[in-house]
């Protein structure tokens, strides 16, 4: 879970983001409704370590909403800055774009709020004996003393009263009240040790004491449906993976209960949709959906939140990484309901699945983690380095295999032999190659039938230059077998077993010069936190462990 301090001398000052800044943030409208408005002050409630929160509403949130928090206040010689355009206390420098934990970082929200509106601010700190409070109105501001709890209250009144035309575009309160309630329900899931109440009306709607997620999960689902979640918790390198999921005895007609949190912030993500129910196929009925709330957690530096206006989708510069994380995580949480014997895997996703991407698109320049750095090996099997975060220990075996694979993978160089080379099977394994010809050239193969049960090999992958032909071509077969029972995609799981048979082993030797040559590879590829199979490929010993192992904080 993401941390967040209210200790009143930590507070950052509230400052106007320089022009250069602001150009990198994602643009686009803010507030569309007056669920946006809601959206907007939970999130800046949560950044400010509110512990509890309660949110009005009237007349679907056109007339009134306020929202209320124990938060860290605001002091008062800021509080006019924070409806400033592009005034965050959250963000300086166009680096700190790839560190943001917080779920607001760009200043918008209030003026866009109070563009659109009638504000009230009433807010202390607790360094303050007393209150502040601000009246922005048309334009125009008052700021004075009051009497006020420590925390933030923000009512935003009479919601588009300026542009008519909004207001009747999204007429209806009911519908509107009922977002308002979603959006309430998606973090009160998200933040079970927030207190949040939630009042439509008059009417108290939801009530919902600080617990665990699973008490949580009862307040806001109802118990019969609590009873049926099940715990998810997995974690690769510096990938983890959290919530809690539905047994596959329940499902809902839609994917209305399924709530993703990347670090902290509710996303939509198709990605992380398709990861969820790969591993309910063939045993949640069809056209139905599991229930989950899933935290993704992993350094900021990974994710880019600045893609969306209302930093309601995400990048992940190690997508396939996230995906098999979540896809593992889920299938593990499933393990003890079996699909049925004999069900035929009817695969309902196949169109939701997103297109293979070509590994070989330009990497994601964002957060490019900084260059590992090899300093010796570890029981023949492990190669430590040096990063700037602490000590990396890295599978050898693990991340060579994934180098391998996402070089076949991606279309290998081609090394041609130096005179071919021919080689005889039997007529079944004949049958099985001439099966996979065209796979096998695709991962840059020069094969071909050369009479009788006879192939003539000429080329190889560039990656697998130095290994035994036949050998390789064992491997092949024994797959293609595998696959002829078993199922799958013949191109990635051949790519998979070449890349196993061909990488390093535990117990070989490497010098130096070897070791940083794999670093830097593995470093290059789209999904370096795991092999092909899922498995971590490195973990993170960070400064701060070490730190805390010799006592020096
Ligand atoms: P952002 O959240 O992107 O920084 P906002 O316009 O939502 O931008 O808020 C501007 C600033 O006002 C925040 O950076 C924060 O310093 C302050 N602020 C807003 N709401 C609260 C709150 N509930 N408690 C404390 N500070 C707040
Ligand atoms: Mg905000």
């Amino acid at each position: 879970m993401v941390e967040r301090s209210s200790s009143l001398n930590e507070i950052p000052a509230i400052q106007v983001l320089s022009p250069e800044v602001a150009a990198r943030i994602a643009a686009g409208e803010v507030i569309e409704r007056p669920a946006s408005v809601v959206k907007e002050l939970i999130e800046n409630a949560l950044d400010a370590g509110a512990t509890a929160i309660q949110i009005e509403v009237r007349e679907g949130g056109f007339t009134f909403i306020r929202v209320a928090d124990n938060g860290h206040g605001i002091p008062r010689d800021q509080v006019s800055l924070a409806l400033a355009r592009f005034a965050t206390n959250k963000i300086r420098t166009a680096e700190d774009l790839s560190r943001v934990r917080t779920l607001g970082f760009r200043g918008e929200a209030l003026p866009s709020i109070a563009a659109v509106a009638r504000v009230e601010i009433l807010t202390r700190t607790a360094g303050e004996i007393e209150g502040t409070r601000l009246i922005a109105e048309e334009g125009q501001q008052t700021v004075q003393p009051a009497a006020s709890p420590v925390g933030t209250a923000v009512t935003v009144r009479d919601l588009f009263y300026n542009t008519p035309a909004r207001r009747r575009f999204l007429k209806s309160p009911l519908r509107e009240a009922e977002r308002i309630r979603e959006i309430v329900h998606r973090y009160a899931l998200g933040y079970p040790h927030v207190a949040f109440r939630l009042l439509i009306d008059g009417r108290e709607v939801l009530i919902a004491p600080p617990g665990t997620p699973l008490e949580r999960a009862a307040t806001i689902w109802g118990r019969e449906v609590a009873d049926e979640l099940v715990p998810v918790s997995w974690e690769a390198a510096d990938l983890r993976i959290h919530g809690l999921i539905s047994r596959p005895t329940l499902g809902r007609a839609s994917r209305a209960f399924q709530h993703f949190y990347v670090n902290g912030r509710p996303i939509r993500s198709g990605l992380l949709v398709v990861a969820l129910e790969r591993p309910y196929a063939g045993r949640l009925p069809a056209g139905r959906y599991p229930l989950a709330i899933l935290h993704i957690d992993l350094p900021p530096a990974f994710v880019d939140v600045n893609v969306h206006p209302q930093k309601a989708e995400v990048r992940f510069s190690q997508e396939r990484s996230v995906y098999w994380g979540v896809s593992q995580a889920v299938e593990a949480a499933l393990a003890p309901f079996p699909r049925p014997e004999e069900a035929t895997i009817a695969w309902p996703f196949e169109e939701a699945q997103p297109a293979p991407r070509p590994l070989a698109e330009p990497a994601v320049e964002y957060g490019r983690p900084s260059r590992w750095r090899a300093v010796g090996q570890l029981l023949q099997s492990y190669i430590l380095a040096q990063s700037e975060d602490g000590l990396i220990v890295v599978d050898q075996h693990a991340a060579h295999e994934q180098v391998l694979f996402e070089r076949l993978w991606a279309g290998d160089a081609i090394h041609p032999l130096p005179s071919p080379l021919v080689l005889s099977f039997s007529a079944r394994e004949a049958e099985q190659l001439e099966a996979e010809l065209e796979t096998l050239r695709s991962l840059g193969f020069d094969l071909e039938p050369f009479g009788g049960n006879a192939f003539v090999v000429r080329a190889l992958p560039a990656s697998l230059a130095e290994q035994s032909i036949p050998a390789l071509l064992n491997v092949v077969l024994e797959e293609i077998a595998a696959l002829r029972r078993g199922g799958g995609d013949p191109r990635e799981r051949i790519a998979m077993r070449l890349a196993c048979t061909a990488a390093v082993k535990a117990g070989d030797g490497l010098s130096l010069a070897e070791m940083q040559a794999l670093l830097d590879a593995l470093q290059e590829t789209w999904s370096p936190a795991t092999c092909p199979h899922g498995r971590p490929a490195w973990f993170l010993l960070s400064r701060e462990e070490i730190e805390r192992r010799f006592l020096r904080r």
